[in-house]
This record gives structure tokens, sequence and C-alpha cells, in this order.
């Protein structure tokens, strides 16, 4: 299984998870056009994408959702609640599954769990390939058990790590976009994610990406050293995705 990103902040976010003939978009934060010119630089062309998976329905996770798909006859799968949010004219190619129900798609299995997020039924994903385990955790306010439990033992994690607390605090955004971010149903701070790094098993992880950091409000220098010191490693070790780039394919081996 091999996974990469063409971007990942609050100015768009789309991850690809490939096995076989099987490849996926999570989430197209991005324009059609945006998306499959990005999609070039990792070797992908949008016709060759298997399916849509989308999170929930922020502008910068559905944004390029309905050209792409309308474009390319791409299927959609979303919950119910994200679905209800779609354009209309997507409605033909979605798929909905439920969050508590694994499913397949080609290679792929999917097992979504709900997250707190404030959007209608938001879910985040573990994808599995019958070996190795990848865990996605972005948009989330707050940890729960259910994503612990998902997200323990796998063989490769990309975690939001979207705002430094004091930074959010201290920075110009207005008051009640602050509650927002820090709130329950907002973003995870650096804090709440090495936390949660230090509860689950990580003895399998191969890869570990920080995601979703705000430009604004957090630091790859403060992300680094904090992720490195829970999970007792190098912080060279430590990827982190950028808004403009995402980041290159890496690849679950063996062993
Ligand atoms: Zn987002
Ligand atoms: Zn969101």
């Amino acid at each position: 299984m091999r996974f990469a990103s063409i971007g990942s902040g609050s100015r768009g976010n789309a991850t690809l998870i490939s096995q076989g003939k099987t490849t996926l978009l999570v989430d197209c934060g991005f324009s059609a056009r945006e998306t499959e010119k990005r999609l070039q630089r990792l070797n992908i062309n949008a016709s060759d994408l298997s399916a849509i998976v989308v999170t929930h329905e922020h502008a910068d996770h559905i944004n390029g959702v309905r050209v792409l798909a309308r474009k390319h006859k791409l299927p959609v799968f979303a919950t119910a609640g994200t679905a209800g949010c779609l354009a209309a004219d997507v409605a033909e190619y979605v798929t909905e599954f439920s969050c508590h129900e694994t499913f397949n798609i080609g290679d792929i299995e999917v097992q979504p769990f709900p997250v707190p997020h404030d959007a209608r039924e938001p879910s985040q994903f573990v994808f599995h390939n019958g070996q190795h385990k990848l865990g996605l955790l972005t948009d989330v306010g707050s940890i729960t058990p259910i994503i612990e439990e998902h997200l323990t033992a796998c063989d490769a994690l990309l975690l939001e790590a979207n705002h430094d607390r004091a930074m959010l605090d201290d920075g110009d955004y207005p008051e009640h976009l602050k509650y927002r971010v820090s709130g329950r149903l907002g973003h995870l701070n650096n804090v709440q994610s090495a936390k949660l790094l230090e509860k689950i098993d990580t003895s399998r992880l191969q890869h570990i990406v920080a995601m979703h950091l705000s430009e604004k409000n957090n630091s790859p220098n403060i992300v680094s050293p904090l992720f490195a010191q829970a999970l007792e490693c190098d912080q060279s070790w430590i990827t982190i995705a950028q808004q403009d780039t995402g980041f290159d394919w890496r690849e679950l081996t063996n062993g």
C-alpha cells in the first residue's frame, strides 16, 4: 500500500491511498483543474482514480468533488449526512456508507469511524490491504475512545496537528474563530495529537505525517519536536504535510 498527498491545510486537502489497481482520493478540496494538475506531479491521471472518499462537507475537503466526479465519472463515497450537503447533480455518483461499517473499494478495505467535528456526519478512516493498516485523522476537535480504538497499531498514521494553542490564543483570529478552532468540534492542537501518539500503540509505525497544519497558528518547528518526543524518535522521521505540495508517495513495506 502506498499513499501521498497533493495538499493539506485549510486551503485544501486531498490524500491518495493506493493498493494494486485501486487508487482512492480521500477528499478533494482543490478545484478539479488544480487537482488534476497536482495529481500529475504524483504521476496520477484523475481518470485513473477508483473513487473519491469524502470525510465531510467543509469546502477545504469538497471543493472539487462535484466537477471531478462528473468529468471522470468517479464514484463518490460519503456518509448520508455528508452526501446531503453535496451538489444535487453529483447524487448519481454517490454511494452512502455507515460510519460504523467497513466496506471495500477494489483492493482496499475502508473502515470509517465517527469523529467530533462541526459538520453534519463527519468520519475519518482506517485503510487496510490485508497486511498493513493506515490511519487518517484530521478535522477533529477532541479525542474519543472510538478514535483511540481505531488508530491503535497502525503501520502509517496521517494525523492532524492543526494549531499551537498559544499561537492561536495570541494570534489575530477573531474571537469566534478562535473558539471554533479550539473547541470540542474544531481541530486538534499539537498537544492533543502528541498525547494521542503517547496513548495508542505506535510500535508498528513506519510513517508518521503531521497533517492540516494552520499556516497562521502553527509551525513545523513546534510540531516535529513534540511528535518526536511523544514517539521517542528522531525529529527527521516526522513528515509535515504541506499546503502547496502535500507530500510525495510513501510506501508500506514488510519487515
Ligand atoms: Zn479541513
Ligand atoms: Zn472540517
